[in-house]
């Protein structure tokens, strides 16, 4: 956590705020939206960036791009967490699962958004850094559990969402299969150390499922090894 008192980076949140909703205009041509909602506006200018980062990082808490948050692994930028949340199409009501919980941005973001977040880490450290901050910060809508994603979490399925924040070689089938009927992955899919296509996944009543790519992105890898 910081140690600096969260008004000196007001100003900083409401430019970053101001910057995500340009590249969101931007970028409309490729993702076919030209804004963003209220409440995902809302909900990002309500989570404190600067409670993710190390003291180290926190002069760039507040830039529009991706930041070390130890272990090799990345704090995604925000505007991509932005979209990605936007993608999500969340409601109140949501129960909404993420894989790749890392600094637990994304996840504190979401928390604002629908009712119950689950979301899965595989290094532990992280896990557990990212339990202690939403904690600290009284976000308690949030189960982060350290294990691998891939598999998606068969106990708490099926899900409104699906958020993954990794980038995947393929679409779990898993994650396809504990999507409700009507609900959402969004998913970056491409060869690793590479672009990747940010994917949306729409499971429709009948359990058909139609994907659209989104944008290029450059997510780290989801890793499959157990
Ligand atoms: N959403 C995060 C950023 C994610 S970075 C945030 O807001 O800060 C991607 C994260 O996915 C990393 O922490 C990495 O350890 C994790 N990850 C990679 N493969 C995974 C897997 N199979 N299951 C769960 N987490 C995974």
């Amino acid at each position: 956590m910081s140690d600096k008192p969260a008004e000196n980076h007001t100003e900083a949140h409401r430019w970053l705020v101001e910057r995500v909703l340009v590249e969101t205009r931007e970028t409309a041509r490729s993702t076919g939206l030209n804004k963003l909602s209220d409440r995902v506006i809302e909900a990002m200018a309500a989570t404190p960036r600067h409670c993710f980062v190390a003291p180290e990082q926190q002069d760039l808490a507040y830039a529009d791009m991706p930041l070390p948050i130890g272990r090799g692994q990345t704090i995604s930028q925000p505007f991509i967490v932005a979209l990605m949340t936007e993608l999500l199409a969340p409601g109140p009501e949501d129960v909404v699962l993420e894989i790749g919980t890392g600094s637990g941005y994304q996840a504190a973001v979401l928390a604002h958004l629908v009712q119950q977040v689950y979301t899965l880490e595989r290094i532990p450290e992280l896990a557990n850094l990212a339990t202690q901050r939403l904690r600290e910060l009284g976000i308690a809508n949030v189960v982060v559990r350290a294990s691998n994603g891939v598999q998606g979490w068969e106990e708490q399925a099926p899900f409104d969402g699906i958020i993954v924040t990794a980038a995947a070689t393929e679409t779990p089938p898993a994650l396809v299969r504990q999507l409700k009927p009507g609900g959402r992955l969004v998913i970056p899919v491409g060869a690793r150390h590479r672009t990747q296509d940010l994917r949306v996944l729409e499971k429709d009543t009948q359990g058909v499922v139609l994907s659209r790519s989104v944008l290029p992105v450059v997510f780290v890898p989801l890793i499959d090894d157990d």
